[in-house]
């Protein structure tokens, strides 16, 4: 029989990077088993992204969510102890940088296990941010690095993981390219009445700018100055912070911000594909911004993307928001727009070459 592969996700972004890599699993014909820590759970924010993008349901859900980094990264390790051992698979693939990778890394690796880390590599040097935490700890322990692009696979080099180092490209890119062929963007821009290159797509979730007043006051002083519209797809998380601070009345005033309910990845692609320009704290965005050709105005101070920064891409939102609101019309009043773009983030078979070393590293040695 062939090999057991099991796959281990939690949020958004990581049902997308699990896509194309789950795709390439059942075409080769490997037993693929895919566990859900149940971090995102609301249905447009999990079950839409495996029914848009033909993702087997997950064979298990453990339904944990919430509570402190501790408490659920210790519950999730709990639950996923018994459920590999049950399933006992030959290969166990995480991906990115939330607890669910960190929780499942520490299990699989004491089960001994070989452990694939897919968007392996980027640091932003910033021990305060919670995902570099997550993801240093789970570059440190798994066999097989995956990284997006070449910064990546240098950090790891300069860590000494060089041996277990592997640049595949960005599964992300794979998604993005072959999504975009299915999107009827001209409808979906009707339904929210944008115009194609009339307005700024907008994403905010992370914690540095969600727990605290400071940093949220800071982006709505910022959305209240610009006189372009905006469309904002919101994190429940954000949606929780600005109610329990009192600014969410605040925000609904500003006329030129369209808050929506988070969309679906077919939306979501057509809405970055025809925006003039992204505001965002997200790390998957700013890549797919760079996909799209389109720029990023990035909201939080860590440089996790830096070919993207060193080419122009990707600018850091400033304290000052005059500046900001400058880069915004200068983005508007030119043609910054570019479909020469290199290839940071390979070719857009990424999934395909992290099976075939997959292959050539654990089941052709027959370790498995
Ligand atoms: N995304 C989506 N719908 C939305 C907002 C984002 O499909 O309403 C996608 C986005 O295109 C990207 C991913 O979700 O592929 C990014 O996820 P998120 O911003 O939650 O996490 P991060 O990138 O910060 O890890």
């Amino acid at each position: 029989m062939k090999n057991c592969i099991m796959q281990i996700v939690g949020n958004r972004p990581q049902f997308i990077k699990l896509a194309p890599v789950s795709k390439e699993i059942r075409r080769r014909g490997y037993q693929e088993i895919i566990i859900h820590s149940g971090q995102h759970f609301d249905e447009n924010m999990s079950n839409i992204f495996f029914e848009e993008l033909g993702i087997p349901f997950p064979d298990k859900n453990l339904h944990i969510s919430g509570g402190s980094h501790a408490e659920m990264t210790a519950r999730m390790m709990i639950d996923l102890e018994k459920i590999v051992l049950i399933y006992k698979p030959d290969i166990v693939i995480i991906y990115g940088d939330t607890n669910t990778t960190l929780a499942a890394a520490l299990v699989v690796k004491k089960i001994n296990i070989p452990l694939v880390h897919i968007e392996a590599g980027p640091r932003t040097g910033n021990q305060q941010n919670p995902e570099e935490i997550n993801r240093v700890i789970v570059d440190r322990i798994s066999e097989l690095l995956c990284t997006p692009d070449r910064s990546s696979y240098h950090n790891l080099m300069q860590e000494g993981l060089k041996e277990r180092a592997f640049f595949s490209g960005d599964v992300m890119y794979d998604v993005f390219i072959q999504s975009r062929k299915r999107v009827d963007a001209h409808s979906i821009l009707m339904d929210y009445s944008l115009e194609k290159k009339g307005y700024i797509l907008m994403t905010w979730h992370r914690q540095e700018n969600t727990s605290s007043r400071e940093a949220m006051v800071h982006i709505i002083e910022l959305l209240e100055q610009i006189d372009v519209p905006i469309v904002c797809p919101l994190h429940p998380r954000t949606k929780n912070a600005l109610l329990k601070l009192g600014l969410w009345e605040r925000v609904e005033l500003i006329s030129n911000l369209k808050l929506i309910a988070p969309v679906g990845y077919f939306e979501m692609i057509a809405l970055t594909s025809n925006c003039r320009m992204t505001l965002t704290d997200s790390g998957g965005l700013s890549k797919e911004s760079f996909f799209a050709g389109v720029m990023c105005l990035f909201m939080i101070d860590l440089h996790v993307w830096p070919e993207l920064e060193d080419n122009g891409w990707l600018f850091h939102m400033k304290e000052n928001n005059t500046v900001n609101l400058d880069f915004i019309r200068n983005v508007f009043n030119n043609d910054t727009q570019s479909n020469v773009r290199p290839d940071f983030y390979g070719k857009g078979n990424a999934a395909e070459l992290i099976v075939n070393e997959i292959e050539k590293r654990f089941l052709m040695k027959g370790c498995c």
